[in-house]
């Protein structure tokens, strides 16, 4: 989907929620709305006053929380805790999905496990009853895993180099005796 697109379905989808329940359209919503739009990341409500003092808009940090629970209630953001940190991201389209995170950069991926989630679906727990569910898997993104790979390499390199280094000088060290 296109950023604009992106944006406009995010937007209608507040309007529906503000206007069924009577909440006020404030022009800092929609701000914080089009952030939503623009990120594909896992974000925290830093995030979104960062980004809104890159573009220089002053939103206070209660309408910051308290759009981002409004973006909760309207489905539109999913809410998660992690290490005791509160964490937004994008609910998906459908009820049940499996959601990769990367714990390193914290980019977001949807699997389309269909197998995983028909077990989930067909899942009936006493006494509950199942609105939507989210099976989330953490782990590395493949450029994470090249960075961290990449980043071992080197230090190895480095090691190797050190190593031939400090044999050079011995053996320097011994002509001279
Ligand atoms: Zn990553």
């Amino acid at each position: 989907m296109s950023d604009e697109k992106n944006k406009d379905s995010l937007r209608a989808k507040l309007n529906q929620y503000i206007e069924e329940n009577k909440h006020r359209k404030t022009p800092e919503r929609y701000f914080i709305v089009d952030i939503v739009a623009e990120t594909t990341k896992r974000f925290d409500a830093e995030f979104i006053n960062n980004e809104l003092d890159k573009k220089g808009i002053r939103v206070s940090r209660g309408t910051v929380y308290n759009t981002l629970s409004l973006m909760v209630e309207a489905q539109i953001l999913r809410e998660h805790e992690i290490e005791g940190k509160k964490f937004f991201e994008r609910a998906p389209l459908s009820q049940t999905y499996v959601r990769l995170i990367c714990t390193q950069c914290g980019k977001v991926k949807d699997s389309k496990d269909s197998d995983l989630i028909s077990v989930v679906n067909s899942r009936k727990f006493g006494r509950f009853s199942t609105s939507y569910s989210t099976i989330i898997i953490y782990g590395l993104c493949s450029s994470c895993v090249n960075a961290k790979r990449k980043a071992t390499l080197k230090a190895k390199l480095i090691a190797k180099e050190n190593k031939l280094e400090s044999k050079k000088k011995l053996l320097s060290n011994n002509k001279k005796k």
